[in-house]
């Protein structure tokens, strides 16, 4: 027979070329990974710990605008997944990516993502160990299957909270959703730090100390915060009282707020934008509030979310961001 075998079809060669290339530095020597030679990785166990999982998938135009960088692109993906780890009081170690690449994008393009990727992965010490890599007719495509470690049976879980607990959020709330309203120039962002909020979150992994210590319940603000609280109550079997008016404000979202004439329906916008990604979580009455975290409201018996905004009661409607 003549012609090439399949196996050595140039450009499958120079796909597999690439792959170990772009991502082989991103399993920074971890042993399970393999060098990316093999068919699959191996985790150790870890005696006396459980493995914490999560995947996140983001596509183009629906989770990052059109044409954003690629690097920011990879980032965000490490970021939204990192964030969930956090708030589950994890601590990352390992993570399996999936790739979808548009035809559109160049080799620079593909580069450029892995660059992105490996920054934080080297910057939050997340080893890849594996991953798939297609093409696709469609938009951007990209996931991410990380990995983190907790003490035995020791996640954080959404259900846990208990009437008389006080329901926290850390750091600022709203600046994403803004954010993304300034992307779309929709509101002004004069020194860009909206845009930066939405474009590139900070997951909150230095909380999970405290959140394993003191949180009866936990999760990540990528819903909006008023949905991502009410997924706490409503897998924890409880009601919840949410005062938006404590709702800690970074300058630039109180900077918005000040400007809008309709102050409760400013903060429910500001309460229910998406991509936050810091934590939201109850702790009992009697734990010490601690730094960086922000009372807004009690857990009660029974169900449902009241919301109070302006020093009165209002209708959350939906309660969060949802994709289309
Ligand atoms: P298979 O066809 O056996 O599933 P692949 O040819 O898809 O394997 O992948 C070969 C190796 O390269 C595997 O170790 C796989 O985990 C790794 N790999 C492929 N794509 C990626 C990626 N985007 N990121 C990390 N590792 C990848
Ligand atoms: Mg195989």
């Amino acid at each position: 027979m003549s012609g090439p075998l399949p196996d050595a079809d140039p450009e499958r060669l120079d796909e597999f070329g690439e792959i170990a290339r772009l991502f082989r530095p991103l399993t920074r020597g971890a042993a399970g990974a393999f060098e990316l030679k093999d068919d699959a990785a191996v985790i150790p166990q870890r005696p006396g710990f459980d493995l914490v999982v999560t995947k996140d998938a983001i596509v183009e135009g629906v989770h990052f605008p059109q044409g954003e960088a690629p690097e920011l692109v990879a980032r965000k993906l490490a970021r939204v997944n990192l964030s969930d780890l956090a708030a589950k009081g994890a601590e990352p170690f390992a993570a399996f990516l999936a790739v979808a690449w548009p035809a559109a994008f160049t080799a620079r393009d593909r580069e450029l993502f892995a660059m992105g990727l490996a920054a934080d992965l080297e910057a939050y010490g997340v080893d890849l160990l594996g991953g798939d890599t297609v093409k696709t007719p469609g938009p951007f495509t990209c996931s991410l299957t990380a990995m983190g470690w907790v003490p035995a049976g020791r996640m954080v879980r959404r259900a846990g909270a208990r009437p008389g607990d006080r329901l926290l959020v850390s750091g600022t709330i709203g600046d994403a959703g803004l954010g993304l309203a300034a992307v779309k120039g929709e509101i002004d962002d004069p020194d860009g730090r909206l845009t930066y909020r939405y474009r590139l979150p900070e997951p909150r992994l230095d909380l999970r100390e405290t959140l394993r210590r003191h949180a009866t319940a936990a999760a990540d603000v990528s819903d909006g915060l008023v949905a991502d609280a009410r997924h706490v109550a409503e897998a924890s079997g409880v009601g919840l009282l949410i005062d938006l008016d404590r709702l800690p404000l970074s300058g630039a979202a109180a900077t918005w707020l000040e400007k809008q004439p309709d102050v409760a329906a400013a903060l429910l916008r500001l309460g229910t934008g998406g991509d936050d990604y810091e934590v939201v979580c109850t702790m009992a009455s009697g734990v010490r509030k601690p730094p960086g975290f922000t009372v807004i409201g009690e857990v009660r018996e029974g169900e449902g979310v009241e919301v109070r905004a302006a020093g009165r009661p209002i209708d959350p409607g939906a309660g969060g961001w949802r994709h289309a």
